[in-house]
């Protein structure tokens, strides 16, 4: 496995530990993320700029596909703006 992707697994882990202590609740929701449908509208980082950030070429990212208890519905309010239908939020099975 190359060393950039053990990077990246930690840089999420860390980011995923991070939410939970920031915000104290467990997260019940997560995004699903498809790049590939992004057109850039940028209307999802508008209304949930927690969740939903912009790369330098106007496409969404996420930080960590967990979703920050208390910003579930501005993100869902971000996911259901989105035109082109990129973002879809479900439930974290336990
Ligand atoms: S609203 Fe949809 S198309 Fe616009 S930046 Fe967000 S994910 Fe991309």
């Amino acid at each position: 496995m190359c060393i950039c992707l053990y990077a990246q697994q930690h840089r999420t882990r860390c980011i995923e530990r991070k939410i939970m202590s920031t915000h104290g609740k467990t997260p019940t929701l997560r995004v699903i993320v498809d790049r590939g449908r992004c057109c850039g509208y940028g209307l999802c980082a508008q209304l949930c700029p927690e969740v939903y950030k912009l790369d330098e070429n106007g496409l969404v990212y996420v930080e960590s596909e967990l979703i920050p208890g208390g910003l579930e519905e501005e993100a869902r309010e971000g996911a259901a703006a989105c035109p082109a239908e990129a973002l879809v939020i479900e439930a974290i099975q336990s």
